[in-house]
């Protein structure tokens, strides 16, 4: 009988102990803040802010971080710099997105080819790049872009549905009018077109310092979750292959991964 009180009795003293500790960690937190309870229903007296907790009254696990995504694009190849892009995006295992212009030469249409064959994508970015013609009226701009369509179904059997304005969506050469003249045009022919909300400032006529490349794209990208890169891959960006890879290095460590953009990617577009 004596023996029993006494278990009793500790067992009252463990579970008194245990109650205060639980009190304790909820009310004295590590900040010295005051933690609400809720979730479920449960408020403390003068503690509105609630916290989520769990089916077991534990504390609720984080949610599910935003997926970190980065999408590499190249615009206005293919270049003799696109091999060595292609190298190194081969070394490193990611696939990237190319919106080019026309190419008629033998290695230009090579590069169509490797760039496809190599799981890349392809994406239209107007046959002359001529901001004089294609922004002259949205009729001539669509008739560019017909052209390298038909010039890629031709020559790659490929009729890419995404493309990217040259200077953007919402470049200054060409008028707002004719600008969402294009854009309804596109949206009627199931054409999805992609800006950018990260970039290397790499379209200089000059070769940009692969680490200014870099650092420009960190920097304009800041904690983005999805990032749309804007790269250039003509003739005078000899050191893309170098910022490009450093800038895969970077992001694969802050752990996002690389992806391609396709119709069915949400897009980024400029307001
Ligand atoms: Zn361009």
């Amino acid at each position: 009988m004596y023996r029993t009180i006494r278990l009793r009795k500790r067992l009252l003293l463990w579970l008194s102990i245990a109650v205060l500790l639980l009190l304790a960690a909820v009310l004295l937190p590590e900040s010295g803040a005051l933690l609400p309870l809720s979730g479920t229903g449960a408020f403390l007296p003068g503690l509105s802010v609630p916290v989520s907790l769990s089916a077991d009254g534990g504390p609720a696990s984080d949610p599910i971080p935003p997926e970190k995504v980065v999408y590499l694009t190249f615009d206005d190849g293919p270049s003799k710099n696109t091999a060595a892009v292609l190298d190194v995006l081969a070394e490193k295992g990611v696939s990237a997105t190319f919106f080019v212009i026309g190419a008629e030469s033998e290695r230009g249409i090579g590069l169509y080819h490797r760039i496809l064959d190599e799981g890349h994508v392809i994406g239209l970015h107007t046959y002359t790049h001529r901001y004089d013609e294609i922004y002259a009226n949205a009729d001539a701009y669509m008739a560019d872009i017909q052209k390298l369509s038909d010039h890629l179904q031709k020559t790659v059997g490929i009729r890419p549905s995404i493309f990217r304005f040259p200077g953007g969506s919402n470049n200054s050469t060409a008028s707002p009018e004719v600008l969402d003249g294009i854009k309804v045009r596109a949206e009627k022919q199931g054409l999805c077109w992609f800006d950018w909300n990260a970039l290397g400032k790499d379209d200089r006529s000059w070769v940009s310092d692969p680490w200014d490349i870099y650092q420009n794209i960190v920097e304009t990208a800041g904690s983005k979750k999805r990032i749309v890169v804007l790269m250039h891959d003509d003739g005078l960006r000899t050191t893309a292959a170098e910022a490009v890879s450093m800038v895969i290095d970077h992001y694969r460590q802050l752990g996002y991964r690389f992806d391609v953009l396709t119709p069915e990617t949400d897009p980024v577009r400029f307001p």
